[in-house]
């Protein structure tokens, strides 16, 4: 299964607003750019840090605060991205390797699979993109070339 197919719809950042670099997974949601280590969130990590601070929040609410679609906060909480109470007797399982996991859709260790594998893809496209234009004169227009064919 590709990863990118896997991670979709969650708007997850494969390059860094600042300097271009690749962003590394960090867990929850979270990512951070290998090269100035700015940091960054999916949809997933931005509405996790939502409701942490403001516990009760809205689908709507969430929505207007961080600009992610109700409908994906629903996607989120039918698959129950959003973490289940500790103690619960209710177990989902990793869609890789169907361990039991208490959130999400992966256990810990198919996740940075997933992950390393989609910035393994990434890198690799970098490469192929610099190549084809000789040089990588002329800032980041190969990046930004890269994520409009992407979307
Ligand atoms: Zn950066
Ligand atoms: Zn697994």
């Amino acid at each position: 299964m590709d990863a990118r197919e896997l991670l979709n719809g969650y708007n997850v950042p494969t390059n860094c607003k600042k300097c271009g670099g690749i962003m590394i997974f960090k867990g929850v949601g979270e990512y951070q750019c290998e090269d100035c280590g700015s940091l960054d969130w999916d949809d997933y990590g931005k509405v996790r840090n939502y409701i942490e601070k403001h516990r009760g929040a809205t689908a709507a609410q969430i929505e207007a605060e961080i600009g992610v679609s109700q409908r994906s906060i629903r996607k989120m909480l039918k698959e129950s991205r959003i973490e289940i109470a500790e103690g619960s007797k209710s177990f989902m399982h990793c869609e890789v390797c169907g361990k039991e996991i208490r959130s999400g859709r992966f256990c810990h260790e198919c996740e940075m699979r997933v992950h390393r594998n989609m910035e393994e893809q990434y890198r690799e496209a970098l490469r192929k993109d610099v190549k084809g234009y000789g040089t990588n004169e002329g800032g980041d227009t190969g990046h930004r070339r890269f994520m409009r064919e992407e979307m």
